[in-house]
């Protein structure tokens, strides 16, 4: 199989039921100017499949990746919202094998031996944690940044918030960098809660 056919098979994976699901209501993926808020990475690789409905105010969201039969892939939610973390939540505990962002995206290409490049588009699904690049050794430590990334990893991995007042976890940071800031699990929640409403911005970016 070379690349481009494995990443089409991975990239129809993903897709799930989208072809089943989608009519002429359908308003993702992107398909012209004035749906393009509803950008972010589930609607893009198809995962999820939102709607219009009979009540301007309404749309439907179908998980592509649930049985037809299942009950759980399917939601009401106001037009105006782009991103809620309960279809977040749903995807870490119903497909926990399928990526949410870019970036488990990547690591499971780099598993399956495809390119690691983003596949076809700029959706930044965490925000600014994205834009992390290797710290060298003469740049400064940036706790702003450090934050990010703690709650990045926590959001992503399900590790639970607790961890950050373990006497050891401190340890690790204060071996890592005497500067580290002592985080407590409201920091940490406060952070995520960041996270998800970056990522809720970027997709009202047009
Ligand atoms: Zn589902």
């Amino acid at each position: 199989m070379d690349e481009c056919e494995s990443k089409d098979t991975f990239l129809e994976f993903l897709a799930g039921r989208y072809e089943n699901l989608k009519d002429e209501n359908t308003i993702t993926p992107v398909t012209d100017r004035d749906q393009r808020k509803f950008r972010s990475y589930l609607y893009n690789r198809k995962l999820l499949l939102r709607k219009k409905t009979s009540d301007p105010e309404t749309h439907e969201i179908f998980c592509t990746q649930c049985p037809s039969s299942s009950l759980h892939g399917y939601w009401k939610t106001p037009a105006t919202r782009t991103t809620s973390s309960h279809l977040l939540v749903h995807f870490r505990n119903k497909h926990p094998d399928l990526p949410t962002n870019d970036t488990e995206e990547e690591k499971i290409c780099l598993r399956l031996g495809l390119p690691k490049s983003k596949i076809d588009d700029d959706t930044s699904s965490l925000g600014q944690a994205n834009l992390w690049k290797p710290r060298k050794s003469d740049e400064p430590f940036v706790p702003e940044v450090f934050r990010m990334l703690l709650a990045k990893a926590i959001l992503t991995t399900n590790l639970p918030v607790e961890i950050v007042e373990t006497q050891e976890f401190q340890d690790l940071l204060l071996y890592l960098n005497p500067d580290a800031p002592t985080l407590s699990r409201a920091d940490v929640h406060e952070d995520v809660a960041k996270l998800l409403k970056n990522e809720e911005k970027t997709d009202h970016v047009r």
